[in-house]
């Protein structure tokens, strides 16, 4: 069995395990995160059953995607979205984690292809105002969560945190977890509550995560 086949069981195993022990009994998605990773090594997560991947540059995902088009693959876009970018997205993607204002959303909507299901979005929201993080303030959601769910060619699935790297993260997937179930019972339709990488997706799980972004566990570090 090669590295990342091993490496994926274990991701596999240790996610079923934490979802038990939070007692839910729907399913967890779990992203690979291929950023910096070949499409060999795309195509070998692929094999052994993987089918939900992310990546972060636009620049760096497109020819991946292209080349690897023959496998059905969810590609999830997770990196910050600049407007000059939102068309390859649009056209290339079927989720992306990271809208976080109205003018991105407007135009992933304007350059969704019409051949193609709505885009899966999630708002990424920015629970610490950190200046160097993308991301909505909390208290900014709901508003955008309304724009993106008038859009036709969107559909609106749920939100996505990257809480500070230096704290203890979970208050802050508790809190969007509070927020994501507030906006459920307000009737926005939201499935998908995106919180927890290869450090802390157990901690994620537990407070109520159902989809991982897992890079580093799977494919090795990043050089
Ligand atoms: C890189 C990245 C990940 C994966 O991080 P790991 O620590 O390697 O698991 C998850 N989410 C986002 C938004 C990322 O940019």
């Amino acid at each position: 069995m090669t590295e990342i086949t091993e490496h994926l069981r274990e991701i596999v195993e240790r996610v079923a395990r934490a979802t038990r022990l939070a007692e839910r009994t729907t399913n967890v998605r779990i992203v690979a995160v291929s950023k910096q990773k070949t499409r060999d090594d795309v195509a070998e997560a692929f094999r052994a059953g993987q089918r939900d991947f992310g990546e972060s540059y636009v620049q760096e995902a497109v020819p991946k995607i292209d080349a690897l088009r023959d496998l059905d693959i969810d590609w999830h876009f997770i990196g910050a979205l600049q407007t000059n970018k939102t068309r390859l997205v649009a056209e290339k993607f079927r989720w992306v984690h990271t809208v976080d204002r109205a003018k991105i959303a407007a135009r992933l909507n304007e350059q969704r292809p019409h051949f193609a299901e709505p885009l899966n979005v999630l708002i990424q929201v920015n629970q610490a105002r950190e200046t160097q993080k993308s991301g909505a303030a909390v208290e900014d959601v709901r508003a955008l969560a309304r724009e993106i769910a008038a859009l036709p060619r969107l559909k609106l699935r749920g939100l996505m945190t990257i809480p500070p790297a230096a704290a203890d993260p979970t208050p802050y997937f508790r809190e969007l977890a509070s927020l994501h179930a507030q906006l459920r019972r307000e009737g926005f339709e939201l499935d998908t509550l995106s919180m927890g990488m290869s450090a802390d997706f157990e901690r994620a799980i537990a407070a109520g995560s159902n989809c991982v972004r897992i890079g580093t566990a799977i494919f090795g570090p990043r050089v």
